[in-house]
């Protein structure tokens, strides 16, 4: 089916800051057709690309990769903020445009060797993506691909993670 996504994506000016064009994809989520399109987009690319595994960073990453990994038959794991994850973990910090951020996988998430595709809601710099990946391949995990709904493309994320297979269903 061809969707105009676009049409379910909120513009929010100056949030969270002046300045700062929000892309906000609550309306594409509250709406079963549009949530259903796009889970079924990303499945078709994860089949395509032998997905095993999905993984998606906290809050959003886990909105659009859930769907997609029960639709897939396989399994889901979260990258998260600190404190959340209650057993052995490996972990990260990167740079955000003010400070800095961790994420955190627990050690059994992925199994060595094991094909995951890495997805979120939106990808601006890359920064969160980058950190994302890097959790995965500590643990041995194979990304064959990563997946989101939305690309900025003037930041210049993709470069960021060049090496890797992308597919987006929108581009701003
Ligand atoms: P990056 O690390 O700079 O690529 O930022 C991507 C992360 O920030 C993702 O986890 C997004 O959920 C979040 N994010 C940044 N900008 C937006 C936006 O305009 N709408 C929704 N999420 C955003």
């Amino acid at each position: 089916m061809d969707m105009d996504y676009k049409k379910y994506i909120a513009d929010v000016p100056d949030f969270p800051e002046p300045g700062v064009m929000f892309r906000d994809i609550s309306p594409l989520m509250c709406d079963g057709q549009a949530y259903a399109a796009a889970t079924d987009e990303i499945a078709a690319y994860a089949k395509s690309k032998g997905t095993e595994m999905i993984v998606g960073p906290e809050a959003r990453g886990f909105i659009v990769g859930c769907p997609v990994a029960y639709k897939l038959g396989v399994g889901f794991a979260p990258a998260r903020k600190k404190g959340k994850l209650p057993r052995e973990t490996v972990s990260v910090t990167y740079d955000l445009e003010y400070g800095q951020a961790s994420l955190y996988m627990q050690t059994d998430a992925v199994r060595p060797g094991q094909k995951v595709l890495v997805v979120d809601d939106l990808m601006a710099t890359g920064g969160t993506l980058a950190a994302t990946i890097k959790l995965v391949e500590e643990l041995g995990g194979i990304v064959v691909g990563t997946a989101f709904l939305i690309e900025l493309t003037e930041l210049g994320g993709r470069d960021k993670i060049n090496e890797y297979d992308m597919f987006t269903l929108m581009k701003y």
